[in-house]
Formats: C-alpha cells, structure tokens, sequence
C-alpha cells in the first residue's frame, strides 16, 4: 500500500487507544470524521483488520454479529467482560475457565485446544441509567 496512507493507519489506531471500550469501525469512523480527517470508512475497516491480524488489537463479534475492535492493554491470552450498551470492556484473567477447557479437551483427546470466552452485558453504570430510566416513565 502507499506510504501516503501511513497517517491514515497512525489516525485511526490512536482513535481506537482513545476509545473506552470495544467500538466499531462505523462508529470510529465518525468520530474521525467529527474530527475533520478526511479519512474514509474503508481505510478503518482496513486499519482495524489489519491490526487485529497482528494482534495489536483486539476483535470479537456482538452478539449482534458486529465486529468490534479494540486497542488491547493486556497481552498474552485473557477474556473480556463487555458492556453491550456503552461498549466499556474489562479484561479478566479466569483461571477456572482455562482449567475446564483445558480438561475439557483432553478427555476428549483434543491437544493444542484454544477458546474464546467473553462475557456480555450491562455495566454497572448502564444498568442503573436504565433503572432510573423505567422510574422515569
Ligand atoms: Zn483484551
Ligand atoms: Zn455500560
Ligand atoms: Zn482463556
């Protein structure tokens, strides 16, 4: 790809680091867009697979099939718990999960076993907007 494109990729993973949480490249794409870059949903696509194939991001699909990305702090493997309204993500290490899944797969002969394991749903913050939300009402 052209050099020219280098502050494009540079733009776009610093938005991703400034995200809170796991965004999508839609919604990414509008806060650089907000910002005046000029740069174009397909370069965030793009960027976004690319760093997710390096492993400098993290990527997993909603629960409503959405890819989302992330800037990840952790390194090596680990699980998410993630807010399905605001999108904010919590790493977690779960030590009994890799102990079931790696028991789990040797009792049925499976080596070299890998899961993905994360958690939706309501941060604590967004559970309480949406209960005082239903007051509202
Ligand atoms: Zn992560
Ligand atoms: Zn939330
Ligand atoms: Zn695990």
């Amino acid at each position: 790809m052209a050099q020219r494109n280098t502050w494009q990729r540079d733009r776009v993973r610093e938005a991703l680091a400034a995200a809170p949480g796991f965004v999508s490249a839609q919604s990414l794409y509008a806060t650089l867009r907000d910002d005046n870059t000029g740069i174009g949903l397909a370069t965030v696509y793009r960027t976004l697979s690319g760093l997710a194939a390096k492993g400098d991001a993290d990527s997993l699909q909603s629960p409503e099939g959405e890819s989302l990305y992330r800037a990840c702090i952790s390194p090596g493997h680990h699980h998410h718990l993630i807010c399905r309204s605001c999108g904010l993500a919590v790493e977690i290490a779960a030590d009994d999960v890799e102990e079931w899944a790696h028991r789990t797969a040797a009792q049925h002969g499976f080596s070299e076993a890998e899961h993905i394991v994360d958690i939706f749903g309501l941060c604590g913050a967004c559970a309480q907007a949406r209960a005082s939300e239903r007051v509202a009402q």
